[in-house]
């Protein structure tokens, strides 16, 4: 059987890669959470795994004598979740959400395991260092977000990169898709927690809402297909069923479809390149009826062409773009700013980011820090 480990393993993504494994027969080497105890020990007990870890170094420390009896090793804080990425798995299922992925992708990679990518935030922060890591050992990086697994998917078959001639990403829009300025200003935290076609964890819940996510998800298909920046195109979609498009050089177009339900991205990385019968429900295009396809504000959510001018500009400035959107999201889940004040604050810290090429981790992770404290200084005095 194949052994597994799922980073981020109590989250929307974890849960159901937990779920595709158990219908896979997929043996789970390792466990991974940020704190969350109970869930973690539940998931201890169903999947017995060799070892498992809590971020939260005090939470894991209740975790261990909570599972005393199982023979899981319980390790803890960042060190201990990569050990846990490094524990040679087959594959390495990163659902951790935000920077405190890249290490333990980082460390996934050194140990040679596949890694499935769900954790974006590490390609778009360090996709030279990861994307060239990967390469050094001779590990694929298989997508798990639905857009880029419906591009991969769209690429199979595909000899040469050069005849892609432009990917194009499908956007749902999100909750405020259509509202002027006036009613953006005005939005509300539940509000923007109600996605319409997805049900997700808060982050991205939110990055949708600001359109942050297509954003990364731009930068993201830069380092996983190799294309410029200029041959990512967004569409609006609201229905979510077109996942996403490559045009060809004949201008043939190949686009992956199927109901909006991430158990098939995620069951296609764990089993590249097979397929299986699947839980998921069959596409009915009758019972869809219409699948409408318009241009994204750009003006109203400035998110996309930040994130667009970021990569342009490479070097640390997509760490810059990652890092503040992330201490912005944050804020705004906490009540302490404005909807719009997430994109200002991106728009700031991405602006100003040093112009370094040939960057190292140390250099994202100092990056990091500095911005979170900057944004939190400024908002939170
Ligand atoms: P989530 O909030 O539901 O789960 C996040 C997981 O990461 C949890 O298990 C949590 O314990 C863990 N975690 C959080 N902070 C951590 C830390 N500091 N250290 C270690 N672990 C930590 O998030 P999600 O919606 O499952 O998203 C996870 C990732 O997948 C994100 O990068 C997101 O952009 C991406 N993604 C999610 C979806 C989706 O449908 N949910 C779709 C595409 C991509
Ligand atoms: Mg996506």
């Amino acid at each position: 059987m194949p052994k597994l480990s799922v980073l981020g393993s109590t989250g929307s993504i974890g849960t159901q890669a937990l779920e595709v494994s158990k219908l896979r027969g997929f043996e789970i080497c390792a466990l991974t959470a940020n704190s969350s105890v109970e869930a973690l020990e539940r998931q201890i007990r169903e999947y017995r795994p060799r070892l498992a870890a809590l971020a939260d170094e005090k939470k894991a420390a209740g975790l261990k004598i909570r599972v005393k009896d199982t023979g899981t090793r319980v390790l803890s804080g960042i060190d201990g979740v990569c050990e846990c990425a490094g524990c040679e798995a087959d594959t390495v299922l990163n659902s951790i959400v935000g920077m405190a992925g890249l290490r333990p992708t980082l460390a996934a990679i050194e140990a040679g395991s596949e890694i499935a990518l769900a954790n974006k935030e590490t390609l778009v922060a360090a996709g030279e260092l990861v994307t060239s890591a990967a390469k050094e050992k001779g590990v694929r990086i298989l997508p798990v977000d639905s857009e880029h697994s419906a591009i991969f998917q769209s690429l199979q078959g595909c000899a040469d990169h050069s005849e892609i001639k432009r990917i194009i990403l499908t956007a749902s829009g999100g909750p405020f898709f259509g509202m002027n300025g006036d009613e953006l200003s005005r939005v509300t935290l539940a509000q923007a927690l109600k996605h319409p076609n997805w049900s997700m964890g808060a982050k991205i819940t939110v990055d949708s809402a600001t359109m942050m996510n297509k954003g990364l998800e731009l930068i993201e298909a830069v380092w996983l297909f190799g294309v410029s920046p200029s041959q990512v195109d967004i569409v609006i979609h609201r229905q979510s069923v077109v996942h996403s498009l490559v045009e060809y050089s004949d201008n043939s177009v190949i686009a992956q479809l199927g109901v909006p339900d991430m158990r098939i991205p995620i069951q296609y990385a764990l089993t590249y390149p097979h397929r299986y019968p699947s839980p998921v429900r069959q596409l009915n295009l009758e019972e869809w009826g219409k699948l409408t396809f318009e241009s994204p504000d750009y003006d109203l959510f400035p998110c996309i062409n930040i994130c667009r001018g970021a990569i342009e500009k490479g070097g640390l400035y997509p760490a810059a773009a990652n890092s503040a959107n992330e201490a912005a999201n944050e804020l705004f889940r906490q009540g302490k700013i404005g909807f719009l004040d997430i994109a200002g604050l991106v728009e700031a810290e991405t602006e100003q980011a040093p112009a370094v090429s040939g960057y190292t981790i140390d250099d994202v992770l100092l990056l990091d820090e500095c911005i979170r404290r900057r944004i939190f200084n400024k908002v939170v005095r």
